[in-house]
């Protein structure tokens, strides 16, 4: 069964996409945590981050390279963002579908890891 991200891929189920290639989408998360929630999502269903391989480099690079971009038309990536990935239980996952969430558009509070 796919993933629910591999469904927004598909237009299955709808999303604000913001940015798509051959290999990534990224689009606003439904639950902002911050004034900039994107989600940026291979288009491959690679579910955690313990499961990247090699072979995946080029997926990666792109989930980077849409960062950049993304920040750069948002006109965030000068006074700065944060980027988070999730993995399993304890980081606090829900969709086993790889993602960076990039935060921004204010001045975020320090690292939540509360004790
Ligand atoms: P994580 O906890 O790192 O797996 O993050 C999953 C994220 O997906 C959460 O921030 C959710 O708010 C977000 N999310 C869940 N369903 C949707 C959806 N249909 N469209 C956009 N974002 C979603």
């Amino acid at each position: 069964m796919s993933t629910l991200f591999t469904k927004i891929i598909n237009r299955e189920i709808p999303a604000s996409i913001v940015y798509e290639t051959d290999h990534v989408i990224a689009f606003n998360d439904i639950d902002p945590q911050a004034p900039v929630h994107i989600l940026v999502v291979p288009k491959k269903e690679i579910p955690t981050l313990n499961d990247i391989e090699l072979e995946d480099s080029k997926y990666i690079m792109e989930m980077y390279k849409a960062i950049r971009e993304i920040t750069k038309d948002l006109k965030i990536s000068e006074d700065g963002y944060r980027v988070i990935t999730n993995c399993n239980s304890f980081g606090g996952q829900e969709v086993f579908h790889l993602h960076f969430h990039i935060l921004g558009g204010k001045k975020l509070g320090s690292m939540l890891c509360s004790k």
